[in-house]
């Protein structure tokens, strides 16, 4: 399948458009770390590792083959404004040409991040199959306490090698395994917005997303029959696979949805405490939610009420309903949803001409979800948590209904959640 995608790149023969692919060589085997060495020896002069204390054992096997600088973050780092800016000194005055993420989602975020402001190549060594952002183009980053996604770079190659990422903890791989599983919701909502408010959609990308997720669920629904080691191979293919529809798409589209507004709003913490949960594992406890909420509103008699597609902004956006869970970030969040007035916000770009048509494509995409019952398992074969309560979250209706009505404001991406809560918000 990766020979594939690298075929999916410039212009596409499925919707015309320009698919960008930076990263041009893509390695997952058991001589990757080799292949690597052998990289940075051709490619750089001046190579700075980034790596956290977990991973730095695999960092100094690098830097004992090739000439590196190692800087050691510590450990469960996330990016944030401070660990890009500790990044960004140590790496500055030795003016690299090229970094290497040695690490898990975190640290590739921040490698992006300061790699796309010091405008240096980066390449991506995957140590867990954890999430599926290592060759996407876009960081995931916290910054002054809200959860944002910057355009940053994508690497040019990346090197998973089998005895690294194999090595990791259960957990972490059973987190990857999750962050894949909620692709089932991220598609469903791409195939809607598309549809409410013509968004770009490229099928060929879609079904590259799609193909991803299958094969995982099928892996997940056969992991006895192979190794550990096979199984964290074929979870770390279906990561890269996604992460790269996402490059060739420009954005993360193709890979979050409502179930990753969920999970990116409790780790914002606004209306309980901090919880200890990593990003995958809250995408599918995220995921059951939202596959409960979708086919909820496929047993509606109606999807198509007026306040569903014509939404009331001016209450939507209303600042003291936003301030009661956003507090201090309510700018910053009105920022994202309007970044140029009401008119460029995501709700008013929809278009239904015929609400029964409309009301029936919807149907459509969601009779092919799995019910809430089907994600639950796959999440339990995979190891991975799927209620609220264990990731540390309160599971009474209060709780959940502001976290249906209020994630879907972290981005002004369209998803069949935002226009639900909107919809809520118009009729109170
Ligand atoms: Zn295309
Ligand atoms: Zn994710």
């Amino acid at each position: 399948m990766i020979e594939k995608v690298k075929s999916m790149a410039g212009i596409c023969p499925t919707c015309g458009r320009n698919h960008a692919l930076v990263t041009g060589e893509i390695v997952i085997g058991p001589d990757a770390t080799e292949q690597l060495i052998t990289y940075i020896e051709k490619n750089s002069h001046t190579c700075v590792i980034i790596c956290d204390t977990n991973t730095e054992k695999y960092a100094r096997r690098i830097q004992s083959a090739a000439i590196a600088h190692v800087f050691v973050l510590p450990e469960y780092s996330h990016a944030t404004e401070i660990t890009t800016a500790a990044t960004a000194e140590f790496a500055s005055p030795l003016k690299p040409d090229l970094f290497i993420a040695c690490g898990s989602g975190s640290i590739h975020d921040i490698v992006r991040y300061v790699a796309c402001q010091m405008n240096v190549p980066f390449v991506s060594y995957p140590t867990a199959a954890s999430v599926d952002g290592f060759v996407s183009g876009v960081a995931a980053m916290t910054w002054h306490g809200q959860k944002l996604t910057f355009s940053a770079k994508a690497p040019v190659a990346v090197f998973a090698d089998d005895d690294v990422y194999a090595q990791a903890p259960a957990r972490l791989t059973a987190s990857g395994a999750a962050d894949i599983l909620g692709k089932y919701t991220a598609l469903a909502d791409w195939r809607i917005a598309h549809r409410m408010t013509g968004e770009h959609l490229c099928e060929a990308i879609y079904q590259l997303e799609k193909d991803a997720l299958d094969a995982v669920k099928e892996t997940i629904l056969h992991r006895d029959e192979c190794t550990a080691a096979e199984y964290a191979r074929r979870i770390m293919e279906g990561l890269l696979l996604s992460g790269l529809a996402m490059q060739l798409q420009g954005n993360s589209r193709p890979a979050s949805g409502a179930e990753h507004h969920l999970s990116h709003f409790w780790e914002m913490h606004l209306i309980h405490p901090e919880i200890d949960a990593l990003h995958g594992e809250a995408v599918g406890v995220g995921l059951v939610q939202v596959l409960t909420l979708y086919h909820s509103l496929y047993r509606r008699r109606s999807i198509m009420t007026d306040a569903f597609f014509r939404p009331d902004l001016a209450k939507v956006f209303d600042r003291a309903y936003l301030e009661e869970v956003f507090g201090a970030l309510t700018d910053g969040i009105l920022d994202e949803n309007m970044p140029d007035g009401m008119a460029s916000s995501s709700l008013s770009h929809i278009e239904v001409e015929n609400p029964l048509i409309a009301d029936s494509q919807i149907r459509q995409v969601l009779a092919d979800l799995p019910t809430p019952d089907e994600a639950r398992n796959l999440l339990r074969l995979c190891g991975a948590p799927d209620a609220l309560s264990q990731i540390g979250l309160p599971e009474d209706d209060d709780f959940l209904m502001r976290s249906l009505n209020y994630a879907p404001y972290v981005r002004n991406r369209l998803t069949l959640m935002k226009m639900m809560s909107a919809e809520t918000v118009t009729v109170q």
